[in-house]
């Protein structure tokens, strides 16, 4: 009796893990746009610079004005679990970084051709370390970092299959750009696509970001969201019924200055709608929920864009009264006008 055939247990190469983690992280050009521009605010960024060709597939360059990388650290930053955000459990239970993971850029540096240039704050010059020669030389620019993503899934064509026209990538690129920018109205953006400026969003107030990126008519169609339950917070602005769309498109959802698409935090704002909007419109808003890092977690995916919320029936509750507070109040504003 012959056995069934069995292989032997053998340990991946570093390269390959690398490449299978990337699966998870990198999907398109837009999801490495991503995780740079978290890097570049979570360095400090007051400006972010994003140039794309080719929808993102040929390059993506990230450039920010943060506190740089010390030229001994550059190859760290490269590496798999190699983090400066966390050290400990508990800095993960209280996360106040967009990334925490430490696969960002190795993930990325397995299926393209990466280049990091920067110099670290307080440092006389600049590095580039090329991450696939791994070589490391003098570069000249200010303090700040630059990652440059060639020739996205090169490596990988079964990958680079999947992805769609030039311009559906920038698009999605572009999205990735809005979604931060919405955050950040106090970091300055710029996008260019195939050399020409496509997006400048100067450093400003809330609402003027909220104009720039969603347009004068969001604004003046949409109401401010501002309640507070205890520590949580809810802040933002809702579209009025009028305002609403087609598609879901326009509904940013922050938990803590990260966006996320979150199940609990999209119906509770649409159930605030429930009686205002018919059919199949969908709502328009900007959320901001702010809340006690250890009553959230950040590390369900590694993307991070869904969390898991340890009491989700008191989130849900939160931003459903935030919601219909904000959407109540002008109207009883104007009634009581209209009564005296
Ligand atoms: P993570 O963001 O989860 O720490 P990444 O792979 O995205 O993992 O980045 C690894 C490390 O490289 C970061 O922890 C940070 O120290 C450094 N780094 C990456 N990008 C930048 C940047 N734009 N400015 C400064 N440091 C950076
Ligand atoms: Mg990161």
């Amino acid at each position: 009796l012959s056995s069934p055939p069995r292989r032997p247990i053998r340990e991946l190469p570093d390269e390959l893990v690398s490449q299978i983690a990337a699966g998870e992280v990198v999907e398109r050009p837009a999801s490495v746009v991503r995780e740079l521009v978290d890097n570049a605010l979570d360095a400090g960024a007051s400006q972010v610079t994003v140039r794309l060709q080719a929808g993102g597939v040929r390059l993506i360059s990230v450039e920010d004005d943060g506190a740089g990388i010390a030229r001994e650290e550059l190859p760290l930053a490269l590496k798999r679990h190699a983090t400066s955000k966390i050290g400990s459990l508990a800095d993960l239970e209280s996360v106040g970084t967009m990334g925490f993971r430490g696969e960002a850029l190795a993930a990325i540096a397995s299926v393209s051709d990466l280049g990091v240039v920067s110099r670290a704050h307080g440092q006389p010059a600049a590095w580039l370390l090329d991450a696939s020669s791994g070589e490391l030389r003098p570069a000249a620019r200010a303090t700040g970092t630059t990652v440059e993503v060639k020739e996205l899934f090169f490596s990988t064509p079964a990958r680079r299959k999947f992805l769609k026209t030039d311009a559906t990538e920038f698009a999605h690129c572009l999205e990735a750009v809005r979604r931060h920018a919405l955050a950040r109205p106090d970091v300055g953006f710029a996008v260019w696509h195939d050399g020409r400026l496509s997006e400048q969003w100067r450093a400003g107030s809330a609402e003027q970001r909220l104009a720039d990126v969603l347009g004068e008519d969001f604004l003046a169609q949409s109401v401010a969201v501002e309640y507070s339950a205890g520590p949580l917070r809810v802040r933002g602005r809702a579209g009025i019924p009028d305002a609403a769309r087609a598609r879901a498109d326009w509904q940013y959802a922050y938990v803590n200055g990260r966006c996320v698409r979150d199940k609990v935090l999209t119906h509770a704002a649409r159930s605030a709608y429930e009686d205002l909007l018919h059919g199949h419109r969908q709502p328009v808003y900007v959320l901001h929920v702010e809340i006690d890092p250890a009553r959230v977690d950040v590390n369900v995916h590694p993307t991070k864009i869904e969390v898991r919320f340890r009491d989700s029936r008191e989130v849900h509750q939160a931003v459903r009264h935030a919601v219909e507070y904000a959407l109540a109040a002008p109207r009883s504003a104007a009634a009581a006008a209209e009564a005296a």
